[in-house]
């Protein structure tokens, strides 16, 4: 493994009195698949949000391949190389789905790249192929939550990260967005996601930071989760 890519050092984020991370340090390092596993309201969402500059912190450090990222705008953040797809499969539900896609690479101006990379996603998800000219309001639930993570891919990230892939999804769709993640982990890129379903998690994520009440509670690999009884018992319903 070599480097880090992401690391966080004591952060702290509230909204108004909400304390919703409370003394966050992880890492991530290049390569790897990092899940962050917790329940509903233990801060998942908002550790990434502050990751990517959409909520403010309080108190830490957020550095991306060593630089410091905290106080730097989204756009910034995203041009430095970090991708998002967050909860919800959100894509521009009036725009098709190759205009979404390629709002997803407006940073780049070379044709040749901008090809270069639909061809990749037409890859890993040609079910998008097939729909390239509907507006993607009008993709199913799966497909949408393929779109958002297909134009994250292009905008090439360095680090993708992806909030509660399988929330809403049928079982059945979730193991295609989860066959997707694992696809893209070999490849090499490096992945951060966050997700309530510890089993899914252990399936994908080289390392596990248990996440509850905005701290975190346990670091595990992958067998460490499906072993650990605190872990089986709060998140595994054993
Ligand atoms: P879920 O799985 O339900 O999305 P989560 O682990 O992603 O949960 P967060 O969405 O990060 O959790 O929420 C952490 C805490 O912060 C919760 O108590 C939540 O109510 C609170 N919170 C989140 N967003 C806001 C906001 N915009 N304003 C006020 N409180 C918020």
């Amino acid at each position: 493994m070599e480097g880090s890519i992401l690391r966080i050092r004591d952060l702290y984020v509230s909204y108004g009195k909400i304390k919703a991370i409370n003394g966050v340090s992880i890492e991530v390092k290049k390569g790897e698949c990092v899940a962050i596993v917790g329940a509903n309201g233990a801060g998942k969402s908002t550790l990434l949000k502050s990751i990517m500059g959409f909520v403010k912190r309080q108190k830490g450090e957020i550095l991306f391949l060593d630089k410091k990222i905290d106080g730097l705008a989204t756009h910034t953040i995203a041009k430095m190389g970090i991708s998002f797809v967050p909860e919800g499969a959100r894509v521009f539900p009036s725009i098709s789905v190759y205009g979404n896609l390629l709002l997803g690479a407006y940073k780049e101006k070379d044709k040749t790249t901008i090809k270069r990379r639909l061809e990749r996603v037409y890859g890993i998800f040609p079910r998008l192929k097939e729909r390239l000219n509907q507006a993607a309001g009008t993709l199913s639930g799966g497909e949408r939550q393929m779109l958002a993570m297909a134009r994250a891919l292009m905008g090439e990230p360095k680090l993708l990260m992806v909030d509660e892939v399988s929330l809403g999804l049928m079982p059945k769709l979730v193991d295609v967005v989860f066959d997707v993640i694992d696809r893209l982990h070999k490849e090499g890129l490096t992945i951060l996601l966050s997700e309530q379903n510890a089993h899914k998690a252990s399936e994908v994520a080289d390392r596990i930071y248990i996440l509850e009440l905005g701290k975190i509670l346990k670091e595990t690999d992958r067998d460490g989760i499906l072993n650990d009884p605190l872990i089986k018992k709060a998140y595994l319903g054993m």
